[in-house]
């Protein structure tokens, strides 16, 4: 339903969990029945908290559970379409190395969740997005490119979708991917941001770029890349928000 993406090129610090909050607090009127958070910590590891309720339930848990400091994070508020609203089944989804958060309806789901099954994956949400942060974290081991992985699954599902992912192997990176539903990137100085919509940025830069449909963007710090599906490079038109946040 909301999704938020960061990551700023400074150590390990609460900003990335910061910006992400504020991000889904911005995107509450969006409505909602959870919400979660996936942060690359220094470490090299990914620490995530999740809550089914409004987001106050989250900022409780985070208070009891505090997170490590970050430099890449993201956050999702979920509208449920393929399972109740719990707190398994909330975003992100972790398989491996990876977390992963989505907006939108897989369709094809069921057979791609049979297909992981078969092979020995252990699903533990009823969830469509699950099926997804499974694929994409076995793509990465496969060729170990956080984008290649996710072009790689995002051509085998059918649905609408935005998607964003983290991996702890990455912690200048974030993934984001779109089909048929919103992305779009922030631009900062030293940082930049993904979100569903500007709103979820706004508080940090007046700076988007617009991506088309059937992207795959990849962003560090100090660098922005997005391909098409198959991986043929494209470019996004910059501009400027010029409504008042
Ligand atoms: N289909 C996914 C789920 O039910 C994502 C829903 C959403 O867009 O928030 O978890």
């Amino acid at each position: 339903c909301g999704i938020v993406g960061y990551v700023g090129d400074h150590e390990p610090d609460a900003r990335p969990l910061g910006v992400v909050m504020e991000g889904l607090r911005r995107l509450e009127y969006r409505g909602y029945d959870s919400a979660g958070v996936a942060l690359v910590t220094g470490a090299g590891g990914l620490a995530t908290a999740k809550k089914a309720g409004k987001l106050a339930n989250l900022v409780g848990l985070l208070d009891e559970q505090p997170l490590p400091g970050a430099t890449a994070g993201i956050g999702h508020t979920r509208w449920a379409t393929h399972g109740g609203p719990t707190d398994v089944n909330a975003h992100p989804h972790v398989a491996g190395g990876l977390a992963l958060i989505h907006n939108g309806i897989v369709e094809n789901y069921a057979v791609l969740r049979e297909e992981l099954l078969a092979t020995g994956a252990e699903l533990l949400s009823e969830t469509d997005t699950e099926v997804v942060a499974h694929l994409v974290s076995r793509a990465y081991d496969d060729v170990k490119d956080l984008a290649e992985a996710m072009r790689t699954v995002v051509r085998r599902l059918h649905g609408t979708f935005t998607l964003l992912a983290v991996h702890e192997d990455h912690p200048d990176t974030v993934v984001g991917a779109r089909h048929d539903s919103p992305l779009v990137v922030g631009l900062g100085d030293g940082a930049n941001y993904l979100g569903s919509d500007v709103a979820a940025f706004i508080a940090e830069t007046r700076r988007a770029l617009e991506l088309a449909q059937d992207q795959v963007v990849v962003i560090t710090p100090r660098s922005v890349a997005v391909t098409d599906f198959d991986g043929n490079p494209a470019q996004g038109r910059e501009y400027t928000i010029d409504w008042d946040a």
